[in-house]
């Protein structure tokens, strides 16, 4: 029987649902439960595809190509489970579908309604996801206790140990305990009415995770308990981390999360194996080297929209036992004030992917910065995309080079649309997306950090290196160190040249972990380390 975790949020947002819900998939795992993570995400956008960075952060994109919410990134960082289309859905997927079966005559003449029609569909992809060989199901559900978005998800859920029986689900809800400065204690009363929420809509949570700043007191938490009707034990204290994520998961351990949730949901297992975060710990908190990384980016001052980014820096970092740090830079300020201004002293520099050209400009100084000054450089996707038409506007003399997305007159369009993706008009999916096939070529950079030839990178993007100029760049000394297997996608540039100068086509960011760095972020430091 397939047990099933529901994790809501209360009080305010951003409160860390999902890097919490990852830890306590990460703890389990840890125990040798086969675990598998969802999110239920309450706005009506199909996808976040089609969402501005300052709305949602990073879209994060999966292996099977859908794009989604950036916590699932948290998910595949911290588990090992796998995830697919069905480990995310909005409202508008649920409704979209519910109307595609309305259209299709199959509510037999029924009126289709939010309660059972859209709670049934609701039901139905949380068991989807359970189905196969699955211990546990972590299901987060978006948003606050309280959004009237989410009410549908909520019911949702409250419905759902009535068929899987309440034995078999667990309901964790995590809230904010504020201290008052002023007042000079930590304040219980949002946690009582956000659980107070949460039962008038017939949720009783089963256990508490309180996020605070100051330790919560054995008569703090007697209060909570009471006023929420839970045990005292099952009212866990999560401490802001300021050093490192990682840190989240281990305090969850010593406020003994994992142990209620097994014992609560009647699993047995082993005690976990908690060698691997304690290894990354260890390794951040003795660090080797001091190394600096630039981020030139549209909105790197976000610091979500590029967050598979930063991650990977981290992952790589461990993987050094070095120390990064890393300047966030907004592309658009390159321009008035000068790559030296902004980019001297790094010892690294990695432009990202994006769209629209906005700081396009800044992205190629970037580029040409770090190609002249022979600093370590990582192009990714629109990164790659800049590598390329620097090289050719400064190194080639094609004066004016572009990308047809940003001068569709361009009089050299070294990168351009595809014949095939010339036609699309539709928003969304229509973009060269997911996991991809790639072929390194021997005696390159990117051969010698990967290791092998043959790689599966994951794509999203609907531009193209223009073929056209495929002999003129060769010749002019860029190296396609990656191709797709056909050789018709440019996949990998490289500079020979150069100490360490790959831009990649794809998304290398989106498959790495912390105790498994991508080997193009690895290379791409320990380039930066050498350089130090
Ligand atoms: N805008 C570029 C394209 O669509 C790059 C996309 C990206 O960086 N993800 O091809």
């Amino acid at each position: 029987m397939t047990k099933h975790i529901f994790v809501t949020g209360g009080v305010v947002s951003s409160i860390g649902k999902g890097l919490t819900s990852a830890s306590i998939g990460m703890l389990l795992e840890a125990r040798g439960l086969r675990v598998r993570m969802q999110k239920l995400d309450p706005y009506i956008n199909v996808d976040p595809g089609t969402m501005s960075p300052y709305q949602h952060g990073e879209v994060y994109v999966l292996d099977d190509g859908s794009e989604t919410d950036l916590d699932l990134g948290h998910y595949e960082r911290f588990t090992d489970g796998p995830l697919s289309r069905s480990s995310n859905y909005t409202t508008g997927q649920i409704y979209l579908s519910v109307i595609e079966k309305e259209r299709q005559g199959r509510f037999l003449g029924k009126t289709v309604q939010v309660i059972p029609h859209i709670t049934d569909e609701i039901k139905s992809v949380i068991r989807k996801v359970g189905e196969k060989d699955v211990d546990v199901v972590i299901t987060e559900i978006g948003g606050t206790v309280g959004d009237i978005e989410s009410l549908p998800f909520l019911e949702a859920i409250r419905q759902f140990p009535l068929s899987a029986g309440r034995e078999n689900c667990l309901f964790i809800h995590l809230t904010l305990v504020p201290y008052l400065k002023a007042a000079g204690e930590l304040k219980t009363k949002p946690t009582q009415h956000s659980v107070g929420q949460l039962r008038q809509i017939g949720i009783q949570p089963d256990i508490l995770i309180c996020r605070c700043e100051q330790s919560i007191s054995r008569d703090e938490r007697d209060k909570i308990a009471l006023f929420c009707n839970i045990p005292s034990q099952a009212v866990i204290e999560e401490r802001d981390k300021d050093f490192s994520i990682y840190e989240v998961p281990l305090s969850l351990v010593d406020n003994g999360l994992d142990e209620q949730i097994c014992e609560r949901l009647n699993l047995s297992t082993v005690s976990p194996n908690l060698d691997p975060i304690n290894e990354i710990l260890h390794r951040l908190r003795n660090p080797k080297h001091e190394i600096s990384i630039a981020v030139v980016g549209k909105y790197a001052e976000h610091k979500d929209a590029y967050k598979s980014i930063y991650e990977s820096i981290d992952h790589a970092g461990i993987d050094h036992h070095t120390q990064i740090r890393v300047g966030r830079i907004q592309s658009a300020r390159l321009e008035e004030e000068g790559a030296e201004k902004l980019l001297a002293g790094y010892d690294g520099i990695l432009v990202p992917g994006g769209f629209g050209e906005r700081g396009i400009e800044g992205k190629l100084l970037a580029v040409q910065y770090a190609r002249e000054k022979q600093i370590p450089f990582f192009g990714i996707c629109l990164g790659m995309q800049c590598a390329v038409i620097e090289y050719g506007r400064n190194v080639l003399g094609l004066g004016g080079a572009h990308s047809t997305e940003f001068d569709k007159d361009t009089e050299h369009p070294v990168i351009c649309l595809l014949n095939d993706q010339r036609e699309i008009t539709q928003m969304g999916g229509t973009m060269r997306l997911g996991s991809q096939p790639a072929k390194i070529h021997p005696g390159s950079k990117s051969v010698d950090a990967y290791g092998v030839a043959d790689v599966n990178e994951r794509h999203r993007h609907r531009y193209e290196f223009n073929n056209a100029y495929r002999d003129q760049y060769t010749d002019g000394g860029m190296v396609f160190a990656g191709t797709s297997p056909d050789g018709g996608l440019v996949e990998i540039c490289e500079l020979p040249d150069h100490p360490w100068f790959v831009a990649v086509q794809y998304h290398p960011e989106f498959k790495s972990k912390p105790t498994r760095a991508h080997p193009l972020f690895s290379g791409f430091i320990g380039a930066a380390i050498a350089r130090k």
